[in-house]
């Protein structure tokens, strides 16, 4: 396929706000697609050509682009520019068109030419890597006309935002190769648009057809069960061959976790759940997806795989439990002389490459195994949860200090529920979870077949978007960092939390480090930051405000942690979610 086609694709999607005219351009271009097409398009798509957990990085900073610009134009005030138009992606696209265009021969771009040179720019690495960068960008540049060389721009620094969603993706993947009957052809304007409502093109009333809504929710959900153990490309793929049925869930290849939702109290939680219900500690540490397949593999939450970083795990796991083929869902907890740990000591465990023996012995770890996604090859999704727990029972051989089943109680009296809550309090642990019996289970979801209930106001996972460097003595840090929620709708800024010396904790130092590759943009003081640091934010309130892209404010913000066992923010519905109990409440 044609490069330019996909930039077409782009510019139609960025000129529309509305989700389901978004969606139409997806399954539109999905239709003229082959497989091959699909391998790439999709993840460009999502603006990620490495999913987030793929260890393979790009390693491009705006230095290299600005080079690249510079080579493949003859330009030299790439920097004013930048200055100016304050986004390097329209730099591009301005120097790219003024520069005269070789006539000498013409060769279309294509996305597989793209997507190779930008895959490649990842294989680079060491002292020469640079200039091989360098180059591989402005062969780019060169074969680009302005437009074109907007979207490589972003491409490479990663920094698409076109606004489309997975789901927006999984729905298109619908439209585009089922007959799902959600789909009619607008009698006033002729365009193909969506049954309900009217038509999203001219506005016009359409004509009453009869539509199953039953029967295309389940070809969504299919869909998506399908997504959920494999992604979004191979599940394309799929349902364009007719083959969706042949997508099962496999060890190695890493599945989202289920998420859980809060629970006001335990009143609340029996109310949701029903009677009885199973109650667990609620361990504060990391969660882990514990893959077996002859080999073991660890991920984490965000789908690393920290398999290296923890031999103690592997080993507790190929000793203590049986099986050759399975998915276990487990919380990690820094564990010594019979006393949990707090995080921020095991964190550092996650990011080490070197010395790993000896952290591990230094900050030792006890794994709680809670759920199974899948056992003797065959999946447990739809298994009962307490099912599930019943073939963890007779899988896991418990090994004190080493690896145990996260304690639990299934009861139906509050009194009962409420001491086990105490208890768990007592001990440590961050609060329970409330389980319902009969859920089943499913990736990446937060359904609630799961709550949590802890004493501490409900903390927010927020990305970093932006952020001042400091004056004074902060002159080289960055600081008032600007939060955003996981859809980048923008809820304020945090200063406070932060520690002035490494020693004390999270410090403005470490901040520094970690963002300061992440700019994608600097005017004075201010930068905007790439949304990849996703850190933990405690606050008073959240109040309704203008004068944030997400509608709300944090009053009194100030971070707990950094969260990097995680790659989401919280979304903009749980904040509305957790805006409304705190009006319950008052
Ligand atoms: P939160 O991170 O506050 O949304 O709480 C959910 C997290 O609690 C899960 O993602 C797990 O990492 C962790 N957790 C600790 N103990 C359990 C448990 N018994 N069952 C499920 N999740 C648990």
């Amino acid at each position: 396929m044609q490069y330019s086609k996909l930039v077409d694709f782009f510019e139609k999607i960025l000129s529309k706000n509305k989700r389901l005219i978004k969606t139409l351009f997806i399954s539109n271009l999905l239709k003229k697609s082959n497989a091959e097409d699909l391998e790439i398009l999709i993840p460009m798509m999502q603006g990620n050509i490495f999913p987030e957990w793929d260890e393979r990085k790009l390693g491009v900073s705006t230095k290299y682009v600005i080079k690249a610009l510079k080579l493949s134009t003859g330009f030299d005030d790439i920097e004013n520019r930048w200055k100016k138009l304050g986004d390097l992606g329209e730099v591009a696209e301005e120097v790219i068109s003024k520069k005269k265009q070789s006539t000498l021969f013409f060769q279309p771009l294509t996305i597989k030419k793209v997507y190779d040179n930008i895959v490649k720019l990842s294989s680079l690495s060491g002292d020469k890597s640079v200039d091989r960068k360098i180059q591989l960008i402005s062969e780019l540049y060169s074969l680009a006309n302005g437009n074109e060389a907007k979207y490589i721009t972003r491409f490479i620094l990663e920094d698409l935002r076109i606004g489309v969603g997975d789901s927006s993706i999984r729905d298109a993947i619908a439209w585009a190769y089922l007959d799902t009957g959600f789909l009619v052809k607008c009698k006033e304007c002729k365009e193909i648009t969506t049954i309900e409502n009217k038509c999203l093109f001219c506005n016009e009333k359409l004509e009453k057809v009869e539509f199953d809504r039953e029967k295309y929710n389940q070809i969504l959900e299919k869909i998506q069960a399908a997504i959920d153990v494999s992604d979004l490309t191979e599940t394309a793929k799929a349902v364009r061959e007719n083959t969706l049925d042949k997508i099962k869930i496999k060890a190695m290849r890493p599945i989202k976790a289920m998420l859980y939702p809060k629970a006001k109290d335990m009143e609340d939680a029996f109310e949701r759940l029903g009677k009885p219900m199973a109650l667990e500690f609620k361990y504060d540490g990391f969660r882990l997806n514990i893959h077996k397949k002859k080999d073991i593999k660890l991920f984490t939450r965000r789908l690393e795989d920290v398999t290296k970083q923890f031999p103690d795990v592997v080993e507790y796991v190929q000793e203590n439990v049986e099986g050759e083929n399975f998915i276990l869902d487990c919380e990690i907890v820094g564990y010594l002389n019979g006393k949990y740990l707090p995080f921020q000591q095991i964190s550092q465990r996650i990011k080490r490459k070197y010395d790993i023996e000896k952290v591990a012995k230094d900050f030792p770890i006890i794994v709680n195994v809670f759920d199974i996604m899948m056992n003797e090859g065959k999946s447990t999704l739809n298994v009962p949860f307490i099912e599930r727990r019943k073939i963890i029972q007779s899988i896991v051989k418990e090994n004190k200090g080493k690896i145990v089943l996260a304690e639990q109680l299934i009861t139906n009296d509050i009194e009962e529920a409420n001491n086990f809550y105490q208890k768990a309090l007592d001990l440590g642990e961050e609060g329970v979870m409330a389980k319902k019996l009969d859920a089943v289970y499913k990736p990446g979801a937060r359904i609630g077949y799961g709550l949590k209930i802890k004493p501490t106001m409900e903390t927010l996972d927020l990305y970093i978007v932006g952020a001042e460097w400091g004056t004074g003595k902060r002159a080289n840090w960055l600081s008032s960092f600007t939060l955003a929620t996981k859809e980048l709708k923008q809820i304020g800024k945090v200063g406070t939390g932060f520690k002035e010396k490494k020693e004390e904790g999270l410090s403005f130092e470490e901040m520094t480090q970690l963002l300061k590759p992440l700019i994608i943009e600097e005017k004075g003081r201010d930068v905007k930051i790439k949304a990849k640091v996703v850190i933990e934010v405690q606050f008073e309130e959240i109040q309704k405000s203008i004068n944030y892209s997400s509608g709300y404010a944090l009053r009194f913000p100030r971070v707990v942690r950094l969260r990097e066992d995680k790659k989401e923010a919280s979304e903009i519905e749980y904040i509305e979610e957790l805006y409304k109990e705190q009006r319950g409440r008052a």
